[in-house]
């Protein structure tokens, strides 16, 4: 309910900023605030709809280690990052406002190195830096009108409201289903090269990550849940690459960008490996 109120006070505003991460000038009724009693709210019902955390302390430290240090690179130092790798078998990332970041194990197993890791989780960074979801969701609350938004407010939950993040959801007479769009992607994209390459990763592994989701999907599209909530076109694809060869293709430090492909292997899949089954993803009957 407070988020609720934070919302709708929040459509007094002029909606309009300029984005730390982008430079751009968005129109975001979402405060700060919001963004993070969003992602505080959102986050327990994430992760258990998708099987929990991964029972293995060392994956979890890893990927919440490196996590941090990309958010910290970041422009938005200041909100409550965390990173959690959930049990499930499907293979996606995704971030809710405010920081909350998680991976999925199948995703995770697809993976070959440290850098491809930073890579997932700097454009799930890239999404919350640059304020996708408070953009949509504005977006979405002026062409359903102030009066939806109102009528949310006095009959829905908050734990509804949260439910528009990431899952179908009937409000109102409308399904939203968040799905970011293709100037998003790109937009995450390059700022997940970004964040990691201001650490040292090889930004080539950003692309390298995007052939891996597109053999992947050629195998077995239907765990590939990643792919409806990030599309990757070619238009994606070609973007990045465009970008990689104008920003970082002739840099002097090209030669000294790292994989850690040893590291990753020790610490995920060696221990991916020791783990049972994962709790999700598993019967037809689970989200994929
Ligand atoms: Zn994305």
């Amino acid at each position: 309910m407070v988020l609720i109120i934070l919302l709708v006070a929040g459509w007094a505003l002029p909606g309009c900023s300029t984005n730390p991460a982008t430079g751009k000038t968005q129109f975001n009724l979402m405060s700060p605030a919001s963004e993070i009693s969003l992602g505080i709210s959102a986050s327990p019902q994430f992760l258990e709809s998708y099987g929990g955390e991964i029972p293995s302390a060392t994956i979890t430290q890893y990927v919440a280690a490196l996590g941090q240090r990309l958010a910290a690179a970041s422009e938005r130092t200041d909100l409550p990052w965390s990173f959690s790798v959930v049990d499930s078998k499907t293979i996606n990332a995704f971030a809710l406002p405010g920081g909350k970041v998680f991976i999925s194990r199948g995703l995770l197993a697809k993976l070959e190195n440290e850098a491809q890791l930073a890579g997932v989780l700097g454009h799930e960074i890239g999404h919350v830096t640059a304020q996708h979801v408070g953009q949509q969701m504005s977006r979405g609350m002026v062409v359903q009108g102030l009066a939806i938004g109102l009528g949310i407010a006095g009959s829905k939950s908050n734990e509804q409201w949260l439910q528009t993040l990431g899952v179908g959801v009937q409000v109102g007479g409308t399904v939203y289903l968040l799905k970011y769009g293709r100037g998003q992607e790109i937009e995450a994209d390059i700022l997940g090269v970004r964040y990691m390459s201001r650490l040292g990763y090889d930004p080539q592994a950003q692309l390298q990550v995007m052939r891996i989701l597109q053999q992947a999907a050629g195998n077995r599209p239907a765990s590939l849940e990643f792919l409806s909530t990030h599309p990757l076109p070619q238009t994606r694809i070609k973007r990045l690459e465009e970008h990689l060869q104008e920003h970082y293709a002739h840099g002097k430090d090209s030669a000294t960008y790292r994989t850690n492909a040893g590291i990753f292997r020790d610490t995920v899949r060696a221990n991916l490996d020791k783990l049972p089954p994962p709790k999700h993803g598993q019967k037809a009957t689970d989200k994929n």
